[in-house]
């Protein structure tokens, strides 16, 4: 079958911060009236080998998606993917607005200081002022003009987030980004992501190997397994999250069941 891939109107990681000002404003700018990201048939080989395998899926607009999955299952290929930066794939895969992505390392051009990371390429006409409102919002006022090596791994994990926030994404791709934060950082990291999410309502699909982070966070927890999306779980509960809610712990057994992880296991 010939390859088949449709990419309407793609933008991702080129800026859109508004010219000229300089608090961010809350809200997604640039939220399309469809999903934030709609997925169907999307099969990415390597080789002989089918890694996503006709996956489908739709992220709605402000709605905050975790996707688990075992480790080489295919979750930072579909996340490239939906960023626009995996030409391989075949399927349709619609992403109608701006995208940005944060990974598991900062990825910091550490002969830049902080606020030029976060300036460099956001084409607003005042870049400066907007890279300052996005440090202040996650934290890091003090550390504007600090090298990034000079930074805790919390720390650059913001400066990172703050390099997604200026782009005013209505689709914030996060790549297990707290995974090698210590547990209190990793806390402190959660509070900071959900106040970022309700503030600018960008559609989140966060990959993480972590069930407790997934259920904490998450609208809407998938699992990835054979390709393919294979378990959904809506999550209704009002946040912050107590992680012993009876229904809390049901859910993150049946997610581990999902997961091909006895229940023996996690006790
Ligand atoms: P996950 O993020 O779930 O741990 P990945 O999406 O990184 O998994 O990888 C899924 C599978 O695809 C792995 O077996 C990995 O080795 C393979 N893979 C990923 N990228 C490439 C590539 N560029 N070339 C060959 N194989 C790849
Ligand atoms: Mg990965």
């Amino acid at each position: 079958m010939a390859p088949r891939l449709r990419q309407l109107t793609r933008h991702s990681l080129s800026p859109l911060a508004s010219p000229g000002s300089a608090a961010l404003p809350g809200g997604s700018a640039s939220r399309p009236g469809g999903p934030a990201a709609s997925v169907r048939g999307l099969t990415r080989r390597f080789g002989d080998r089918v890694v996503l395998d006709r996956l489908d899926l739709d992220i709605a607009p402000g709605e905050f998606v975790a996707l688990i999955g075992r480790s080489g299952s295919g979750k930072s290929t579909l996340l490239r993917a939906l960023a626009g930066l995996d030409k391989g794939v075949d399927g349709t895969l619609i992403v109608p607005g701006q995208v940005a992505v944060a990974f598991q390392e900062p990825r910091l051009v550490p002969w830049k200081k902080v606020i030029e990371n976060i300036t460099l390429g956001l084409r607003v006409r005042d870049p400066q002022p907007v890279a300052r409102a996005a440090l202040e919002e996650v934290g890091l006022a003090e550390r504007v003009t600090a090298w990034p090596l000079t930074l805790s791994g919390g720390e650059a994990q913001r400066a990172s987030l703050a390099r997604a926030l200026v782009r005013q994404p209505s689709l914030l791709l996060l790549d297990e980004p707290f995974s090698a934060l210590d547990a209190l950082t990793r806390i402190s990291m959660h509070r900071l992501v959900l106040r970022l999410w309700e503030h600018h309502e960008p559609a989140v699909l966060l990959v993480t190997h972590d069930v407790d982070e997934a259920l904490a966070l998450a609208d809407r927890v998938l699992v990835l397994g054979d390709g393919r999306i294979t378990h959904s779980a809506a999550i209704d509960l009002p946040r912050p999250r107590d992680r012993d809610h009876p229904a809390q712990i049901a859910l993150r057994l049946r997610l581990l069941t999902e997961l091909g992880v006895p229940a023996a296991a996690t006790s």
